[in-house]
């Protein structure tokens, strides 16, 4: 195309509020053939609440729900403030109501949570700490496993039942022994299941990655029509999904959100970040879609189509 043209498809391309960084990346968006979709905050809202909370021991719930908070508030981690927003609920105004939208609740009083030291993030999954001195586990089963902690066939059943429902299952140990589990739900876009729709219908393959667990991405999967999903993928390993995709020569976008997805989104032929998502995604990404809207990734490809058609 001209650089006119290219100017031009810029133009509209940002009247739809998505920023394309350069003419090669415009003209790449063509020939996609495959869409990558992280799953935490791209495919979902990205706003995920606790729906329910058990505990296996004797412990008062709420004594459970503040130690959990404690070892979760110094995580950046989504799920981590999710867990910290219930908590806060519980431990002032008791048990949320149902389906109550606890984003934001918290504040900046942290002075009822307990000390943790020795806080370890552990990407992809969970968290470690120390609080009284007892060694505090919060995380997935990889975490739990790793660490020899035994998990009982009650808190197995409990995170299928969950995990079935779509629902992201987290364990927590206190020296080593599973003392409780929570599960956490995270609603689809509005307009994701459209989307992937669309894509197959323009003849792109709509893929699902993530670092949450088999059972749950394959719930959420099947609810988006999507039929292809990589799932326990550790946050260095979803570039390594785009390159295997890419050895056959399949030209390879990526949408994500995420710091975890920014070797994808630099490794993909077309790297899309959502505008809300972490300032090193959109770094990393050729196109910004800053409506946070799933509907402006065909949007990129149409224009790209748009664009180089009219010059053949
Ligand atoms: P995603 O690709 O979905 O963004 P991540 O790689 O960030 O996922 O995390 C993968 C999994 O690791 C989560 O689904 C969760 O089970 C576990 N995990 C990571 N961080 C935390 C945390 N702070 N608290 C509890 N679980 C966590
Ligand atoms: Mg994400």
């Amino acid at each position: 195309a001209t650089p006119t043209a290219v100017m031009v498809a810029t133009g509209i391309g940002a009247t739809h509020g998505v920023l394309i960084k350069g003419g090669d990346a415009l003209e790449r968006a063509q020939k996609i053939q495959c869409v990558v979709f992280d799953k935490t905050g791209t495919l979902t809202k990205g706003k995920p609440s606790v729906t329910s909370a058990k505990v296996l021991s004797d412990m008062q719930r709420g004594e459970f729900l503040r130690i959990v908070a404690s070892a979760e508030a110094s995580s950046e981690h989504p799920l981590a403030r999710a867990v910290v927003d219930y908590a806060y609920h519980f431990h002032f105004f008791g048990e949320p109501p149902k389906d109550m939208d606890m984003q934001g609740l918290r504040t900046k009083n942290t002075a009822w949570l307990l000390t943790a030291s020795k806080f370890e993030a552990l990407p992809g999954k969970g968290v470690r700490c120390s609080i009284e001195g007892t060694e505090i586990l919060v995380g997935n089963r990889k975490l739990m496993s790793e660490d020899g902690v035994f998990i009982p066939s009650v808190a197995e059943e409990y995170l299928k039942d969950m995990e079935q429902h779509a629902r992201t299952g987290i364990l927590v140990a206190f020296d080593k022994e599973l003392v409780g589990m929570l599960a956490i739900s995270d609603p689809l876009k509005r307009e994701a299941a459209v989307v992937i729709e669309g894509l197959k219908k323009m003849g792109i393959l709509p893929i699902m990655v993530t670092g949450d667990n088999w059972t749950t991405a394959r719930a959420v999967a099947q609810e988006l029509g999507i039929e292809d999903v990589k799932a326990e993928v550790i946050p260095a390993g979803k570039a390594e999904v785009i390159r295997s995709l890419q050895k056959d020569g399949t030209m390879v976008a990526m949408v994500g959100d995420g710091i975890n997805d920014s070797p994808a989104l630099a490794a993909a032929d077309v790297g899309m970040a959502i505008g809300a998502g972490t300032d090193i995604a959109i770094e990393a990404a050729d196109y910004v879609l800053m409506r946070n809207n799933l509907e402006d990734v065909i949007t990129a490809i149409d224009l790209s189509k748009k664009t180089f058609a009219r010059i053949r």
